[in-house]
């Protein structure tokens, strides 16, 4: 009588990837879907309304974000994220625990993303100053606002999300990085898993004190780095973990994923994990992300990047990304892309918006994000309908080549929220 719940619809050939549908107390999640990226309860630039108009069907906020400001008991007060921030449709928070660790260590996950450097458990970024210090029963940090201390624990973390009220919300874990020695992979990753306990135990109480809220769906979150045998152990540990009754209602792929093990890394969890649950890639950047990861078997995803490259003029279209302040666009009175159906490209041209970001005006960057977001969901949905259309690989090759065949590649440009 949750309220929450998720139905397979078609399946992949490779028996992982899938359509479906995530029901929740706010609406209903048609999957695969991308999930808009609104840290501080904002989609940058854009109103609410544009972002439920272009088709965005959920948003993501930052419980670490929150909690620091305005904190969490103030959106609580307000009835919830999605009253506060007047968005009526489903609602994630993350946990807080990536923002926690990698404005700890001062390094921003492009970074992180780097396998090359050498062995380094105790890394801080050259001329930072380590803001977070991990221990067996939470994380102790400072604020990147004021510098004051603050400590997240498995506890607190739920006490923040239940406060916040996203209907869907994840366990705290400890994200790792890459470089990190395999024996410090394997004492995280307990630490994680008693953290998961710990959290559903919590989610529980806080469940039966909080009477009459809408339910709140709890997702463990999957770490291990890049071994094979820690991500299936840790599948296994939080896919059948029950506390006092309570399991998980879906799961989070964390942790650090090299762009090219993206694939192979999701299709290992994805092969352990109960069929019938929903899982959330945590954090990726390019179209090329959203069809390894939804061929692996992520039902949806967050993605910063349409809305971040946005606001540097950087433009996604099915030729490929292209850059809006260069000289050729001056005198294009032509849409940001030939055919699209967005508010933006139905209303403005080239030339304008060009216009606007030489002259630093704020309407920039929210016609160039109304755009990008409607880019990403539409290709999302596009994706979803060649699934159900067992269509999916080509439909792949023909998008892929002709955006990867234009655009310089996929960008750098990093994922942190
Ligand atoms: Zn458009």
């Amino acid at each position: 009588m949750s309220g929450f719940g998720f139905t397979p619809r078609t399946t992949l050939d490779n028996g992982i990837g899938r359509t479906g549908t995530i029901h929740t107390p706010h609406g209903e999640i048609q999957t695969p879907a991308f999930i808009a990226v609104g840290t501080k309860a904002t989609v940058k630039a854009v109103l609410p309304e544009s972002i439920s108009e272009l088709g965005a069907q959920a948003v993501l906020a930052n419980a670490y974000h929150l909690y620091l400001q305005p904190g969490s008991d103030l959106i609580d007060e307000a009835g919830g994220l999605g009253r506060f921030m007047n968005w009526r449709g489903p609602t994630f928070t993350d946990s807080g625990g990536f923002q926690v660790m990698s404005l700890g260590s001062g390094f921003k996950k492009v970074i992180e993303m780097d396998a090359k450097r050498a062995e380094a458990d105790h890394a801080v970024a050259p001329g930072k100053e380590r803001l977070a210090h991990v221990d067996d029963d939470g994380v102790t940090f400072k604020s990147h606002l004021d510098g004051s201390k603050h400590r997240f624990t498995p506890e607190v973390s739920m006490r923040v999300q239940h406060q916040i009220g996203a209907d869907i919300m994840f366990a705290f874990d400890e994200l790792t990085h890459l470089h990190n020695s395999r024996g410090y992979q394997e004492e995280a990753l307990e630490r994680t898993r008693l953290w998961a306990e710990r959290c559903l135990a919590e989610h529980r109480r806080l469940t039966e004190e909080r009477v009459g809220k809408p339910y709140q769906a709890l997702f463990g979150v999957i770490q291990g780095a890049q071994y094979e045998d820690l991500r299936r152990k840790a599948c296994r540990d939080l896919g059948g973990m029950e506390v006092d009754g309570q399991s998980f209602d879906g799961f989070g792929y964390g942790g650090a994923l090299e762009k090219e093990n993206l694939g192979t890394i999701c299709g290992w969890m994805s092969e352990e994990l109960p069929f019938d649950k929903p899982r959330h890639l945590l954090g990726i950047s390019e179209p090329d992300d959203f069809f390894a990861a939804v061929a692996a078997g992520a039902d949806t995803f967050d993605c910063v990047n349409p809305s971040r490259v946005a606001r540097n003029s950087a433009i996604y279209a099915a030729d490929g990304r292209y850059n809006l302040s260069t000289a050729r666009n001056r005198r294009l009175f032509e849409p940001l892309e030939d055919g699209c159906d967005c508010y933006t490209c139905t209303h403005y041209t080239r030339a304008y918006l060009h216009h606007l970001f030489k002259a630093k005006e704020m309407l920039a960057s929210t016609l160039a994000t109304i755009h990008n977001e409607r880019f990403t969901v539409r290709l999302v949905d596009d994706i979803r309908a060649s699934m159900d259309n067992d269509d999916f690989e080509s439909f792949r090759d023909h998008f892929l080549g002709r955006f990867y065949g234009n655009s310089t590649g996929p960008s750098s440009v990093d994922t942190t929220n």
